[in-house]
């Protein structure tokens, strides 16, 4: 078998393996890719809240510093009056402190534009005197201080005059208790070294953090700190569309952080993390998402190659297992075929030996002479069934089994199976009984040869392994599903039993069991896992109970189709008087059972001179009576011309000698028995030792066609 070959028989397992693997890849990918967000989310919340803190923490400072510095100079205002000179010093107090300050967050100028009688003033801590054409009307601070009245705000970046940086301003509108309007004080702040902490951060491959804000320009947004000076200051929405989105997102308001991808200035795709802070500012910060995850991407390839060399590796084993199974199934395959055909060739010439001895048998032969060849014909019986067995077996494991559907008479099957089971009885103290349920349909559908070679195995097994005592065998109807029949056929022995730890591998092909005490008993082993076979393969099973010591019930069971019309056994007339006189209780009680199957009520004898004269009586159609007591009763009856017909129970070597009464075989049971009543020749009249009185036909021209000469020897002799 080729690799191809191979893959072709296996694909459907190798492309589920190739599947499981795929996904999960795909899982631990999606798995690695998500825990890894998470964690860079985690870190980035961590980061930015430090950040957020510390800014806070800046504008607060200069916040106070803001309402300080307001008090202190409206109280001097209020009881000192206003005195320029003092008012100046103090503000430059405060500026030298602030400058000085080691928490200084670019703070770089406070002043204090206020109205005097004279004019506004502008007065500043830096000592800075604005030119003629400074216009603080005009100041972006200026608009801040009247925003929200009461509390200090911020101002948009903006370039600062005195210094020319960019700037803010935190401004409030001071106003005395009775409402009296002092002006506005201002502490400008720095933006490059507001930020710098922010861009300070530390990431790892050219991370860097940032602030947005809104700009100058009304309504506009725009980086307040970002380390690339091309895109620091400008508006946002002038920097693409990416960032323009981004300033739609960030205009309606988002608390929470949250991320985007975009490209930097240097055309570098980033994750840009950002979250508001409370003075409507955004937070933020950025890393290649390449770099990122480049670790991740590293192992996610590792992990993928070794899971791909992992499924080869399977599929590899898994291809070279298979190789090696359908090799030896071929080998098996070759050996079965093998087997099939020496037991067929076998079968040949055994078939000349029996057809010949049974020749010898029929002729005028010396009392030794019939002895010896007996025997050859007996083990010549063994050998075929054995045989048969193999060859079975052998079709078995070539071809599945092949079920046939055709319709059979149920009775003729059985009596057939009741025949051969009998014939190898004879001569043993073993009794035979049968019981065939009254209410199942005459004519079956279904594979008659499997059912009959399942009940032939079965019963052959009870008969080899049973030394006395009896052997039964029941057919029933088990419950109906559709319109199958289940036929349940039990088979029980009085055998040597099973041993309880036997029982499991009773089914299994070339099983014996205890070899010691069975070496004289002729099998192969093979006949119960046959019987198994045919039983699965009809739609049932097969089980067994069993004493060791004691005895076996053989339970199988079949599903078979219901011929036409359906009917059961029927009789060509009712109301039949039927009288028996039969002492063995088991045997009458199987008499009765075949009797109550059709449906009839027989008046049973207890004891010989009740059963005579009830013959004579003359009230019955019919008298059955056990072969040991036909002597007695035959002349009585014949005596008394009685109406009823007598039948003798014969067993099997019986020859009754009485031409008068008619004979029956035993087993008695429900379609022997309607054939009896019926009228339709009995299987006595068929069986071998009788044969040839059965059929003469002195003129018949025969055609025989074989291609052995030997089987048209055997034939020629046997119609001869
Ligand atoms: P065999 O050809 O040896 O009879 P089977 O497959 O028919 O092969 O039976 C397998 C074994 O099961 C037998 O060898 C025997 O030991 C045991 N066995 C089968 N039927 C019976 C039975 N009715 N009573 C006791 N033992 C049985």
């Amino acid at each position: 078998m080729n690799l191809l070959g191979v893959i072709r028989k296996n694909w459907g397992q190798l492309l589920t393996i190739c599947g499981i693997f795929a996904l999960m890849i795909v899982l631990s990918c999606l798995w690695a890719v998500s825990n890894a967000r998470q964690y860079m989310t985690l870190n980035a919340e961590e980061m930015l809240q430090v950040a957020e803190e510390r800014l806070q923490g800046r504008i607060r400072e200069s916040e106070v510093t803001l309402f300080n510095t307001a008090n202190s100079l409206i109280q001097q205002q209020l009881h000192r009056g206003f005195n320029a000179e003092e008012t100046r010093e103090y503000l430059r107090e405060i500026h030298r402190e602030l400058s000085h300050s080691e928490y200084n967050l670019g703070y770089f100028n406070i002043f204090w534009y206020m109205p005097r009688p004279e004019g506004m003033v502008f007065i500043s801590g830096s000592d800075w005197e604005p030119p003629p054409e400074y216009e603080p009307e005009k100041r972006p601070w200026y608009f801040a201080a009247d925003a929200i009245p009461g509390h200090s705000a911020i101002t948009a970046p903006y370039i600062e005059w005195k210094e020319g940086i960019n700037a803010v301003t935190m401004a409030l509108r001071l106003r005395g208790g009775g409402g009296e309007d002092f002006g506005i004080l201002g502490i400008d702040l720095s933006v490059a070294r507001l930020a710098q902490f922010a861009l300070s951060f530390q990431f790892e491959r050219g991370g860097y953090g940032y602030l947005i804000g809104p700009s100058l320009e009304p309504d506009k947004l725009c980086f307040i700190a970002y380390p690339d000076s091309r895109y620091a200051g400008l508006p946002m929405r002038g920097l693409g569309p990416q960032y323009a989105a981004l300033e739609e997102r960030l205009k309606q308001g988002t608390e929470a952080l949250s991320s985007v991808t975009l490209k930097n200035a240097n055309n570098v795709p980033v994750i840009a993390f950002y979250r508001r802070t409370i003075n409507g500012w955004y937070m933020g910060l950025a890393f290649p998402r390449d770099g990122y995850f480049h670790d991740l991407y590293v192992n996610i390839f590792v992990f993928v190659l070794s899971g791909i060399v992992l499924m080869l590796v399977l599929c590899y084993f898994i291809v070279n297992l298979s190789m090696d199974k359908l090799q030896s199934d071929e080998e098996n395959q070759a050996k079965s075929s093998f087997l099939a055909q020496v037991s067929h060739e076998i079968r040949t010439p055994l078939n000349s030996i029996l057809g010949m001895s049974e020749i010898i048998l029929r002729k005028d032969i010396s009392p030794d002479l019939y002895e010896n060849v007996s025997i050859i014909r007996q083990s010549g019986d063994i050998l075929l069934s054995i045989i048969n067995n193999i060859l079975d077996f052998s079709r078995i494991e070539i071809h599945r089994i092949q079920i046939e559907n055709h319709p059979y008479q149920l009775s003729s099957m059985i009596n057939d199976v009741v025949n051969i089971i009998r014939l190898g009885l004879a001569g043993k103290p073993v009794d035979f009984f049968v019981d065939v349920a009254g209410d199942i349909p005459v004519e079956l559908l279904g594979d008659e040869a499997k059912v009959r070679q399942l009940l032939i195995n079965l019963l052959n097994n009870a008969v080899k392994y049973t030394r006395q005592g009896y052997i039964k065998l029941l057919v029933r109807k088990g419950a109906a599903d559709s319109d199958e029949l289940r036929l349940l056929f039990s088979v029980e022995d009085t055998g040597i039993g099973i041993r309880q730890e036997d029982l499991g591998r009773l089914f299994r092909d070339f099983t014996r069991l205890d070899r010691e005490r069975n070496s004289h008993i002729e099998g192969a082993g093979l006949g119960l896992a046959i019987a198994a076979s045919f039983c699965k393969a009809l739609g049932g099973g097969i089980s067994v109970e069993s004493v060791y010591g004691e005895g076996s019930i053989f339970t199988a069971e079949v599903r078979q189709g219901v011929g036409k019309g359906g009917t059961t056994l029927q009789l060509r007339e009712s109301g039949m008087r039927v009288v028996v006189y039969e002492d063995r209780s088991l045997y009458l009680e199987f008499l009765l059972r075949a009797f109550n199957a059709l449906g009839i009520d027989p008046e049973s004898s207890p004891d010989l001179s009740s059963f005579v004269s009830a013959l004579e009586g003359g009230d019955f159609d019919y008298a059955f009576v056990a072969s040991r007591y036909a002597a007695d009763c035959v002349a009585a009856w014949e005596g008394a011309a009685s109406p009823a017909k007598l039948f003798v129970m014969a067993e099997t070597d019986f020859d009754a000698g009485f031409r008068s009464a008619g004979r029956v075989h035993l087993p008695l049971y429900s379609c022997s028995l309607a054939n009896i009543l019926n009228g339709v020749p009995g299987p006595e009249n068929n069986s071998r030792r009788t044969d040839r009185f059965a059929f003469m036909a002195p003129d018949a021209r025969v055609l025989v066609v074989d291609d052995l000469s030997t089987n048209l020897r055997v034939a020629e002799e046997l119609m001869r």
